[in-house]
């Protein structure tokens, strides 16, 4: 699914929304938006390191391919 077939966010749909800790009085989707789910809020992701075994002359760690990223998240 791509990113604009998804559906657009809603205080209904909102963590803050969904268990009254929301203080706004507009219930107009804001940037404070969290994704409502079972497990409560949960942090974004971050990008892994991954270390080379290359020589230490050149840098250590690089970001995970766009492959690695989309499988990642597949
Ligand atoms: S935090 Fe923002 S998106 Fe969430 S319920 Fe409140 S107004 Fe809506």
């Amino acid at each position: 699914m791509s990113r604009s077939a998804a559906r657009k966010p809603s205080c209904e749909d909102c963590y803050f929304g969904r268990n009254l800790l929301c203080a706004l009085p507009e219930p107009q989707p804001c940037a404070t938006f969290r994704p409502n789910h079972p497990d409560g809020l949960r942090p974004p992701q971050q990008l892994r390191f991954v270390f080379r075994s290359e020589r230490r002359t050149r840098a250590v760690w690089a970001f995970p391919t766009a492959q690695e990223q989309a499988a990642l998240h597949a």
